[in-house]
């Protein structure tokens, strides 16, 4: 008999030297990033031709499709797990969170169910605990942990939809959407573009949003708010508030907002992406004064706690309309009596146990460690947007007030060919983004790793960008 070649054999079948491999390289990866160019060298012709093979009816050695696709990948990732990345705000991943991810895959249990997971479950719980202490967040509020803060968005807008129909006396889980009363959703027009995906997935659509235009400093004014909430009266209303907008990391004003949502009867969701973090810094912690009364907040692990994607949460101050909104049974499914079942509180059915690498990211970090994340952030933003700012060409339009900021070069031409040419140089990386009809190159700073010497050498690449074009 000939044996298919397809390498499915289980005698001889070794995990060993295909994950050593994978560990061997992933330590080169990042032990190597400081000498490596930020921006990806690889094209996309050229990574089609190395990585668009023919599948094949013959299948290959694990050790072998692993090799191969270091090498066929090599000079194509964004290494943005370095510390001069900073175009989005999107963080690195601590070494304990990193590793928890590796285990979760190993484990690789269907975390769904206490049952099919149960030293996971007790580590979601935990992690979901802690986070909502050090996020400020009320002690008995419900937790989910999902894939992003937009998955984050649409569970805590189920909860909401769910309890504003609900005080309309509609069912929606029943009865849908099709002949409920329409619900007006009230936002700052500086909110996410996930809110807006959130919504168009929850049904809700586009247009029941009410954009109302931000003041100077990027928050939502009481008195446009008030106006809304007035005009929306007798209709059921989510308002959506900001803990960090992603241009200038602007907050609302949460301790007079919230109560005039609450007084017209609105349901208050919290953006906080990565703003939400300010909340482990005393030096920031201010900025969320109020925050802890609102409905319902989303935030990411895998920005500002630098672990790996995929990690948002989901956070509900009431648990009933939130697990009314989620939560299943199945005779075929084994629920627990006591431990929790993590299908209660979010969309996804089979899932990895995320929960583990922010367990871990947390125990490497404790209170101080996570406070410290976030002020050396602030601190090297503000140090590399006024560096930047103080050059010969360049002007600072939004100084961070935490880890965002704004610079420009002259016009709007020049700064996104600014940002073209840095980000070609290899030695830093930044987005461009439109602001108050102006093109400004942003810059955030997420990653744990990030050093003095990274803002140094980052400031040195914008001044040599800057002298060569002269
Ligand atoms: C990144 C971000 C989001 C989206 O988060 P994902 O994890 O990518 O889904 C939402 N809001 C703000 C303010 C963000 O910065």
């Amino acid at each position: 008999m000939v044996l298919p070649p397809h390498f499915l054999y289980i005698e001889g079948m070794d995990f060993r030297p295909t994950l050593q491999l994978a560990c061997n390289e992933a330590l080169r990866y990042l032990e190597n990033l400081d000498r490596t160019t930020v921006a990806p060298i690889a094209d996309l012709a050229t990574l089609r031709s190395r990585l668009a093979k023919p599948l094949g009816d013959a299948g290959s050695p694990p050790e072998q499709v692993i090799a191969d696709l270091i090498r066929d990948s090599d000079g194509g990732h964004l290494a943005c797990a370095g510390g001069r990345f900073f175009a989005w705000v999107i963080g690195g991943a601590l070494p304990s969170a990193l590793a928890a991810d590796w285990l979760i895959s190993a484990w690789d249990e269907n975390c769904t169910l206490y049952a099919s997971g149960p030293a996971t479950a007790v580590m979601e719980e935990t992690a979901g605990a802690w986070l909502k202490d050090i996020l400020g967040l009320p002690a008995g509020a419900s937790f989910g942990f999902v894939t992003g803060c937009q998955m984050a968005h649409t569970t805590c807008l189920a909860a909401a939809r769910h309890a504003v129909l609900a005080a309309h006396g509609w069912d929606v889980e029943d009865r849908g959407l099709s002949g409920s009363p329409p619900i007006r959703v009230l936002s700052s027009d500086q909110r996410h573009g996930t809110i807006e995906r959130s919504l168009r997935l929850l049904g809700l659509g586009r247009h029941c949003v009410c954009d109302i235009p931000v003041d100077d400093s990027g928050r939502l004014p009481a008195d446009r708010l008030r106006a809304a909430l007035q005009e929306s009266r007798g209709m059921p209303a989510i308002v959506l508030l900001q803990a960090g907008d992603l241009n200038i990391g602007a907050y609302d004003s949460f301790e007079t907002l919230i109560p005039l949502a609450h007084e017209h009867g609105a349901w208050v969701h919290v953006d906080g992406a990565f703003g939400l973090w300010a909340a482990a810094s005393p030096r920031h912690r201010h900025l969320l004064r109020g925050a802890d009364q609102a409905d319902s907040w989303a935030t990411d692990g895998h920005k500002w706690l630098n672990v790996p994607y995929d990690c948002g949460y989901a956070f509900v101050a009431d648990a009933k309309p939130h697990r009314a909104a989620m939560s299943h049974r199945e005779p075929y499914l084994t629920h627990a009596a006591e431990g929790r079942d993590a299908l209660d509180y979010t969309p996804e059915w089979s899932r990895r146990g995320r929960g583990v690498a922010t367990y871990a990211a947390l125990r490497q970090l404790g209170r101080a460690g996570v406070a410290e994340i976030v002020e050396r952030c602030c601190r090297h933003a503000r140090r590399l947007v006024n560096g930047i700012g103080a050059l010969q060409g360049a002007e600072v339009l939004w100084e961070p007030a935490i880890n965002q900021g704004l610079v420009r070069f002259g016009n709007d031409d020049r700064t996104d060919r600014m940002v073209q040419e840095i980000v070609a140089s290899g030695e830093a990386y930044f987005g461009a983004t439109t602001w108050r009809g102006v093109r400004a190159m942003r810059v955030s700073v997420c990653n744990w790793r990030t050093t003095d010497e990274d803002i140094d050498r980052a400031i040195s690449a914008v001044s040599g960008v800057l002298r060569s074009g002269e």
